[in-house]
């Protein structure tokens, strides 16, 4: 069971997140926490100011966050602020210490590397396990002896098959029939046992991980929404929440910007066939979505997600007619800047391939401009519609075209996998062509 920081905003969340264990004890249930709601934001705030050289602003917000830490602990647990439990104590007390000592050197050198920005930015997850596994009376398991990764700081890839063998040897035995453990998600340590992060929003990926080398029986992922809704509830408000996904639909949408899972979250699951539900934690028995093999929604589209800012880059040239490797050659500068291309597509004398942000394009550019007449189109976004028959079911395309009437589609791609279908356009219509779409596809 994933808890996000919602879920573990304050005492009151924390309570609702104990008993909910406890209530689905049964079969043993390893808890995985994020920090608390807005920390992570915090301590990358923290970071930045120390490196702008604002020191006194940096252990400001390190104060903050020890004293939330310190209140909501001390209301949980029914005790002073200065009788905390050694844990909890010594936990708040390493994170003052070791944090403070982050922060100072990055406003010294006016520089945070990537592995002390991620001692940074992992430690709320420290934080909030230790004070619910205290309250729980629970065994808290520190996820850097589990979540074995490379040393890629700050979006490290996880080594699965470390982390199934460390999974068994110190995980399983403390997540038996009727057994609850805490433990952290986002948070991992490479091979040299220093801490690393799995990215903004990992705590879902560091579940699904878990919950693969562990066998589970379900992935419960606990946000504050019921489900995966046909859209951003923040872009669409009368979104509505999706009984059933299947695992490619809910990897689709998750790559395409729901942010409601991080985009890796499923794919521990598929290897398995583990079932992966999304469930609002202030609605326990209400509503929620179940991913699964057998889950696929048979719907044209399922649900609509969006991404950006994008960079849609488009290569022109005449000698790409009936030429070969015109197509290689261009792509091979994507892959010397290191630069992932997203959408694809293409005619026969131009090829237009986007990009996430910005970074990188401008000396991309530069590079392609020898193969032909390039055109950067900047601040645009991704809308993408998502579901099992969309490519089988005649006029999804033509209907979606047709809702969107004014608002400038500046490129098409229909998904290889048939269950995808992606418009690029001005990132400030980005809401307006959700809007309108749905209103087309499910009002
Ligand atoms: P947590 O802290 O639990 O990980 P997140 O904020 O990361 O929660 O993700 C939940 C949020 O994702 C929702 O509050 C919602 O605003 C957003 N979201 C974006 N797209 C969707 C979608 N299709 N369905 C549900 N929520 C979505
Ligand atoms: N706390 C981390 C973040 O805010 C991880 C997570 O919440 O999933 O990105
Ligand atoms: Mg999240």
């Amino acid at each position: 069971m994933k808890f996000g920081g919602t879920s573990v905003a304050d005492a009151g969340r924390l309570r609702a997140v104990a008993s909910l264990a406890k209530a689905r004890a049964g079969s043993g249930v390893l808890l995985v926490l994020s920090a608390f709601s807005k920390v992570t934001d915090g301590l990358f705030a923290a970071g930045r100011a120390a490196v702008g050289g604002d020191e006194a602003e940096a252990l400001s917000l390190l104060q903050k966050m020890i004293e939330r830490h310190r209140a909501v602990a001390s209301e949980l647990l029914g005790v002073g602020r200065a009788e905390l439990p050694e844990a909890v104590e010594s936990a708040i007390a390493a994170a003052e210490a070791d944090l403070g000592a982050v922060l100072k050197g990055a406003a010294l050198l006016r520089a945070l590397p990537e592995r002390s920005l991620d001692i940074l930015a992992g430690r709320g997850e420290l934080l909030s396990t230790a004070i619910l596994a205290a309250f729980m009376g629970a065994p808290w398991i520190d996820a850097r002896e589990v979540m074995r990764t490379d040393s890629r700081f700050g979006s490290a890839k996880p080594l699965t098959g470390e982390i199934r063998e460390l999974a068994s040897k110190r995980m399983l035995p403390l997540v038996g029939p009727g057994m609850i453990a805490v433990t952290q998600g986002y948070i991992g340590a490479d091979t040299s046992g220093a801490p690393t992060t799995l990215g903004r929003g990992g705590s879902d990926y560091s579940a699904s991980l878990f919950g693969a080398a562990l066998g589970a029986s379900e992935i419960q992922i606990w946000t504050d929404v019921e489900g995966i809704l046909t859209c951003d509830p923040r872009v669409v408000p009368t979104a509505r929440p999706v009984e059933l996904l299947g695992y490619d639909e809910a990897a689709e949408l998750a790559a395409f910007g729901a942010k409601v899972l991080h985009p890796a979250t499923i794919l521990p699951a598929i290897e398995l066939g583990i079932p992966v539900t999304v469930r609002n934690s202030m609605v326990p028995d209400g509503r929620f979505t179940t991913i699964s093999r057998e889950s696929a929604s048979g719907q044209p589209v399922t649900a609509l997600a969006s991404r950006g800012p994008v960079t849609v880059i488009t290569v022109r040239t005449p000698r790409m007619l009936g030429g070969a490797g015109f197509l290689a050659n261009i792509f091979e500068a994507f892959g010397r800047r290191g630069v992932s291309v997203d959408l694809v597509s293409t005619s026969e004398v131009s090829v237009s391939a986007t990009v996430d942000g910005n970074d990188g394009v401008d000396e991309l550019a530069a590079d392609l401009a020898e193969l032909g007449d390039v055109r950067i189109m900047r601040d645009r976004a991704v809308v993408a519609l998502v579901g099992e028959r969309l490519l089988k079911t005649p006029g999804v395309p033509a209907k979606a075209l047709g809702a969107l009437s004014d608002i400038n589609v500046e490129m098409i791609s229909l998904g290889a996998n048939e269950i995808n279908l992606s418009l690029v356009v001005e990132r400030g219509q980005a809401a307006e062509a959700q809007r309108r779409l749905h209103a087309a596809f499910f009002e």
